[in-house]
């Protein structure tokens, strides 16, 4: 017993992601064996303690709650203050103050725990192959969740009645199963059931055994997992990926591999220690790593990629799938190539109709679809390509707070929306292309949900420029009399900033495929000098007249063309370089003559497109399926040994400063003439672009003085392009780059946010 003397009191305030992740329990059992007595309890701001004890003991306990809390749980502030002591006896769960407050946000869906796995495999557990075994510390969450706060009877749970034994564990608070609110066990919760491509029931006994061995015969099996349906077949199987290819309609994008553990991943993959922390990560992302070259994955999974998007088993249900079927699967999205994914059950039976030889279903429903995160590691740290399951709800906090509560509307492609307000930041899920209609639908019913989930009513309504892009449509029709248009590049620079907690003025390197800019331009090889309100263009690429406009994008010949009529204005050679041997001669007459007249052929300056036209003239490949394919192959060609660049230059008299690459385009048309290989070539233009940026972010930090540099925009996707600009920056700035946030226009909507709120404070 502690002596009246020595006992003090503290009130400790936690805030973060502590509700949702089995925190309570925690803190309970963390009190327990520090010997201290008090309560813990949630309210609206996060967890309040109040604990009694000797100093040393609470020292200690505070220390702990610091060093190791519960998987999941993420601790954005602690404050403490000394109380006068209470006489009580022992440490209590009290229930919830009121109701919790909107501000503390639904958790993220958690990967499996280790506990509950163990449980799954214990022969003598009563959760033994129970497939939706969770307990506080992991299980699905956003997924389930109808409405806030969070609790059973708001989430797809609450049809689902606890049996006596669930009951007790969700009413036990040393139990890892407190509150767990999705909680379940076989006798009480969501069951298994197999469906026929009709949609009837198949009833084979074992649903996850005939799941499994249908797998392993070469069929495709749709998969109900947490935000969606996926479409999973034997990765190994050329015949059966060759076949959910051609019934998916999707010619040659990647499809994502889920390998059964960490060992075997090793084996299909070079993994650096952040691609396993990615893999292993409670979000279990997609992580984009390269293969081996004996990877026995059917390369039909990635079509001339060397790299392979791996993750691992994020339920119990995949760690048993995965283990029965013994083999890695492929695990792409429920839907045909360019729609949302499926994840309504009448709908996803309707859509998968045709694709999936059989279904694997439950009768647990997904109240908010989430698509798989993709994530890549660079510079030795994490990236994000898409945010979405196990990132979203959870909120970014930013240092400099807002003044306005703002929804930014985000991009075209890639979409994410953003609601903002005080010191948080909720990026919606990865919703996708715009352009679809049913991409659409699903874009205004996720604002909903989240306005709903944040209780944030947006006063400021923020999107891009582009008077085309459907989000931009949508913000126009937005019932808020306030709307803010936000440059593209300068929304990619303060998403960067506002990550990083930089309050700017910042240099900026927005390097993209095209964003509306400010003379009507396609503007996306940008350095800007930034601050939330406002920016100025320090340096930019020479524009390419883009024949045809957009379908530049699906047609890089068209950018090739561009870029040797900018660099031979006396004619280029067309009929030496094989790309043109692979378009008809009319349609190269027509786009010389709109690049001649300067109709129907934009300026453009995106970095992206530069990537888009030497990749075709130096690959050979006019065409490409989707956007950006032909950056990724001409990226990925790259020889990592060769550190000589290709010519070019910068005009520092124009304003702004302007990178002329003609030099390297000549450069490069002698060397394909004279047979080199691409390889060399390809890292040469890289080193290129490396050693320009940073002649023009050497000369703005000269004119600025030092500020800190990011960079930002989908170019740096490219793990070459960026980990060269961090290394070769280093030395004399500060630079960074998205980690938390995609560098692409999935993180537009977070710097559309801030740059509004900032524009509408100058404005009062
Ligand atoms: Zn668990
Ligand atoms: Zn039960
Ligand atoms: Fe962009």
């Amino acid at each position: 017993m502690v002596g009246a003397t020595a006992r003090q009191g503290r009130r400790i305030a936690l805030r973060g992601t502590v509700q949702g992740v089995g925190f309570r329990p925690f803190v309970y059992r963390a009190a327990r064996e520090a010997g201290l007595a008090g309560r813990v309890r949630n309210d609206a701001a996060g967890v309040t303690i109040e604990a009694f004890g000797s100093p040393r003991a609470l020292q200690g306990f505070i220390a702990r709650l610091i060093a190791r809390p519960p998987q999941g749980a993420a601790i954005h502030k602690l404050h403490w203050d000394a109380i006068p002591p209470e006489d009580v006896a022992s440490f209590v769960i009290e229930p919830s103050a009121g109701r919790a407050g909107r501000r503390v946000s639904i958790p993220p869906d958690l990967a499996t725990c280790p506990e509950c796995l163990a449980d799954v495999a214990d022969r003598r557990d009563r959760r033994y192959r129970y497939p939706f075994t969770n307990c506080t510390h992991c299980g699905p969450r956003f997924t389930i969740a109808r409405d806030v706060p969070y609790d059973r009877a708001a989430t797809t749970m609450a049809g689902f009645t606890l049996c006596a034994e669930c009951r007790a564990e969700y009413d036990s608070p040393p139990d890892r199963r407190f509150h767990a609110q999705p909680n379940a066990c076989p006798r009480c919760g969501p069951r298994l059931r197999v469906l026929a491509a009709s949609g009837r029931d198949c009833d084979p006994g074992d649903p996850l055994a005939f799941a499994a061995a249908a797998l392993r015969m070469g069929s495709i099996v749709a998969v109900k997992g947490l935000g969606g349906y996926h479409l999973a077949c034997d990765a190994g199987d050329a015949e059966a990926v060759a076949e959910l290819r051609r019934r998916k309609r999707r010619d040659e994008k990647p499809f994502a591999v889920m390998t059964a553990d960490l060992e075997s991943a090793e084996r299909l993959a070079w993994l650096c220690d952040a691609d396993r922390a990615l893999l292993g990560s409670p979000a279990r992302p997609i992580v984009l790593v390269r293969r081996r070259e004996e990877c026995p994955i059917a390369p039909g999974v990635a079509p001339g990629s060397p790299l392979l998007g791996l993750l691992l088993p994020y339920t119990a249900l995949h760690h048993l799938l995965l283990s029965e079927a013994a083999r890695p699967l492929v695990m792409t999205s429920g839907n045909l190539s360019d729609e949302p994914l499926a994840f309504a059950d009448d709908d996803a039976l309707l859509r998968l109709h045709g694709i999936a030889d059989l279904l694997l279903v439950h009768d647990r429903e997904i109240a908010s679809p989430c698509d798989d995160s993709v994530a890549q590691s660079i510079g030795g740290g994490p990236t994000l390509i898409r945010r979405a399951r196990g990132y979203v709800p959870l909120p970014l906090e930013l240092r400099q707070p807002l003044a306005h509560a703002v929804l930014a509307c985000g991009g075209e492609l890639k979409n994410t929306f953003c609601l903002a307000q005080g010191d948080q930041a909720n990026l919606g899920p990865h919703v996708g292309d715009l352009e679809e209609l049913s991409t659409f639908v699903r874009y205004e019913a996720a604002i909903e949900r989240a306005e709903r989930f944040t209780g944030v009513r947006p006063e400021l309504i923020a999107h891009d420029l582009h008077p085309d892009y459907m989000s931009t449509a949508y913000a126009r029709a937005r019932s808020e009399p306030h709307k803010i248009g936000v440059q593209h590049h300068h929304a990619h620079v303060v998403s960067a900033m506002a990550e990083h907690g930089l309050a700017g003025p910042a240099l900026g390197l927005a390097y993209d495929g095209a964003g509306w800019g400010e003379d009507g331009c396609l503007w996306g090889g940008e350095l800007l000098l930034a601050r939330r309100d406002g920016f100025e263009r320090l340096a930019t690429f020479r524009p390419l007249r883009l024949a045809g406009g957009e379908r530049a994008v699906q047609q890089p010949w068209r950018v090739a063309l561009a870029l040797l009529e900018d660099a031979f204005p006396e004619g280029a050679p067309l009929e030496a370089f094989a790309l043109f041997r692979g378009v008809p001669a009319r349609e190269i007459a027509a786009a010389r003559r709109m690049i001649a007249g300067g109709w129907n052929a934009p300026l453009a300056h995106g970095v992206g497109r530069y990537f888009d036209g030497f990749g075709a003239l130096a690959l050979a490949r006019p065409c490409v399926s989707y956007e950006g394919q032909l950056a990724v192959a001409w990226n990925l060609s790259a020889d990592p040994g060769e550190r000589a660049a290709l010519a070019y230059e910068i005009d520092w008299g124009s304003e702004p400063w302007r990178i002329d690459l003609r030099p390297a385009v000549r450069e490069l048309a002698a060397a394909l003439l004279a047979a080199q290989a691409p390889a060399v070539l390809s890292a040469r233009f890289h080193n290129a672009l490396v050693a320009a940026s940073v002649e023009v972010v050497r000369r703005a930090l000269g004119a600025h003085g030092r500020l800190p540099v990011v960079l930002t925009g989908g170019c740096f996707q490219n793990r070459r392009l960026a980990e060269g600009l961090l290394a070769a920056l280093a030395p004399f700035a500060d630079v960074r780059m998205p980690r938390a946030v995609p560098c692409g226009d999935g993180g537009l909507a977070l710097g559309q946010a801030v740059v509004a709120d900032a524009i509408a404070g100058r404005a009062r």
